[in-house]
């Protein structure tokens, strides 16, 4: 057995199972606690807050994260390029709204060809 992601061997026992995969320690924690894209903490609190609150859909959202989800929504499908000429923010305060988002589980990115577009949740 090896992992799918980085080909170690590995030994009975030592897998991991992430959605399906067969992973070493070390790539199912990096897929866990993925460096900036997803935070877990930020998703779990991010999901409780807003059911705590009793938000859903855009409620509890700031303009720009309104603005950012009504363009995905509008197009259905969308990349971060043409996000940047609709809602006229610079791409790391963008990318920190979309990961928002992400964390509501309201948009998630998608790969079609050579770009990642996101679209609605
Ligand atoms: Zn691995």
């Amino acid at each position: 057995m090896q992992c799918e992601r980085c080909q170690t061997l590995l030994e009975e026992g030592e897998s991991y199972n992430f959605h399906g995969q067969v992973l070493c320690e070390d790539c199912y924690l990096y897929l866990l606690n993925p460096p900036k894209a997803c935070d877990p903490t930020a998703v779990a609190g991010a999901v409780t807050t807003r059911q705590q609150l009793g938000q859903s859909g855009t409620a509890g959202l700031t303009e720009l994260q309104k603005n950012i989800y009504r363009a995905i929504e509008e197009k259905g499908k969308i990349t971060r390029e043409e996000l940047l000429t609709v809602v006229k923010v610079k791409l790391p305060e963008l990318e920190r709204q979309i990961a928002v988002l992400r964390h509501c589980e309201l948009v998630r990115g998608f790969k079609e060809g050579d770009k990642v577009y996101l679209t609605k949740w």
